[in-house]
């Protein structure tokens, strides 16, 4: 479906960047380091649950050193309202340590660095790029896979070759903001079973064949 033109792709992220120059993560962090381990919470979870939890965590934990202190059985007791929370608290304790042992406790600002600590995968270091390093990076969630393929901007079967797309077909000039515009956009508005069409700023640009009114 993805015939939408360069100028109506373009007249999107204008109505977006219009409405909200400055969108952000709706994940409440202090620092690289809890940045990093509200986006590893954040996977298959939302971020209000995944703010609600780390109120009380990061009150105690803000550095890797002060998690390995806390240890594995007391996070757990933090998050233990997050799904998967048992396989989270492990791969948080082993990136604990990684960042110790090999990046001097720094959260680090390379995509394959990132991607070698534990339970981080694209999405999750494309994130940490993107809202800790000011890259430009797509990180392609639920709501970003929908979203792009709503639209017609891209015509794509999975997450890693819609983030290739999506780099492809959004001006340059976007691209830092692009992915929170198309979470906020899914979340709010284009939400998975029922769009609210009536109400989306961006209807008269859209290809979906289901809109409902
Ligand atoms: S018109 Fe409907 S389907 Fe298209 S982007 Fe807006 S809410 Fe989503």
């Amino acid at each position: 479906m993805a015939n939408i033109s360069s100028q109506n792709i373009n007249n999107i992220f204008t109505t977006w960047q219009n409405l909200n120059p400055h969108p952000q993560t709706e994940l409440n962090f202090s620092n690289n380091y809890t940045l990093l381990v509200a986006v590893v919470l954040s996977a298959q979870s939302t971020d209000i649950g995944v703010n609600k939890a780390t109120k009380n965590l990061f009150k105690v934990v803000d550095t890797p050193q002060k998690m390995l202190a806390l240890g594995e059985e007391k996070l757990k007791k933090y998050i233990s309202t997050i799904g998967l929370y048992n396989n989270k608290a492990k791969n948080i304790i082993i990136l604990s340590e990684q960042l110790i042992k090999l990046h001097n406790s720094q959260v680090p600002s390379d995509f394959e660095s990132l991607k070698n600590l534990a339970g981080v995968g694209q999405k999750t270091a494309n994130v940490v790029l993107n809202c800790a390093f000011g890259k430009p990076t797509i990180a392609v969630d639920t709501h970003v896979f929908r979203v792009a393929n709503r639209l017609g901007i891209v015509d794509e079967t999975n997450p890693e070759k819609t983030e290739l797309a999506l780099l492809k077909k959004i001006p340059k000039k976007f691209l830092f903001h692009a992915h929170h515009w198309m979470i906020l956009h899914g979340r709010y508005i284009c939400q998975a079973r029922k769009p609210n069409c009536k109400n989306c700023q961006i209807e008269k640009f859209c290809k979906f064949d289901k809109k409902v009114f």
